[in-house]
């Protein structure tokens, strides 16, 4: 930890951002605060190096254009990222953001596949058709259980043989599919919503990464939005 205060650096919100993303890093810092830990957001602007002094990183979704600028962007520092994965820092990549960590990235409607950031080993081409609506994870990560969230995504990934999905799709029901990755302290995932505050035993899981064993906290509201979602998908 940077001193006694969790940084959670949140990666170019300008340009990863749909359907709130930016909350994940909101309810990570809201999560340490509320347990009496000192936490601090940092935004990440483009055109600015990504910060030494962080924990966490947050790295959201978005469109096809503002992806590939994000791309762009961080392809250059692409060491950081790695040596933050070599170091177990905990990142969380949604959507768009998970595609642009993996091997190769294929959009529809543009011809030649980008090479991505290499981060876990994951190629991401066209469904065909879009992906749209509530999805239910069954998660292998301990005490994290079920998680839901939102899927919007033109293109889907194939992880490599070695590599570890997030889990496996069980709602919509009848699709024999996983979503996203687990890559040592890499956690990648399709799912919006903000998926951490939905599913707060993946924001937690993520932190103990950083604070160790963290105490109980009165969140009956965001245990409420959890269930209310999981009963919504059946
Ligand atoms: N542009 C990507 C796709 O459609 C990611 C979309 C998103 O982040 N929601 O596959």
């Amino acid at each position: 930890m940077s001193g006694s205060t969790v940084r959670v650096g949140l990666v170019y919100p300008e340009l990863l951002g749909t359907y709130g993303d930016r909350g994940n890093a909101v309810v990570l810092v809201d999560r340490l605060r509320w347990r009496g830990l000192d936490a601090e957001l940092v935004e990440v602007a483009v055109r600015t190096p990504l910060p030494e002094q962080v924990d966490m990183l947050v790295i959201g979704g978005g469109e096809d254009a503002a992806q590939l600028a994000a791309l762009d962007e961080l392809r250059p520092q692409v060491e950081r990222l790695r040596h933050a994965v070599e170091r177990e820092m905990p990142i969380l990549a949604v959507c768009a953001g998970f595609q642009l960590l993996g091997s190769t990235i294929s959009l529809a409607g543009r011809r030649d596949p980008v090479e991505g950031l290499g981060l876990y080993e994951g190629h991401t081409a066209p469904t065909g058709s879009r992906w749209v609506g509530e999805a239910l994870l069954d998660v292998g990560l301990e005490g994290v259980g079920p998680v839901s969230g939102f899927e919007n995504h033109g293109a889907s990934t194939t992880l490599g043989p070695g590599e570890q999905p997030l889990g496996r799709i069980r709602r919509p029901a009848g699709e024999d599919r996983t979503d996203g990755v687990v890559h040592g302290s890499l956690v990648g995932t399709y799912l919006h919503g903000p998926v951490l505050a939905r599913n707060p035993a993946l924001a937690d899981h993520l932190l103990a990464r950083v604070v160790g064993e963290l105490g109980p906290i009165d969140d009956d509201l965001a245990a409420h939005l959890h269930r209310a979602r999981l009963d919504s998908l059946g």
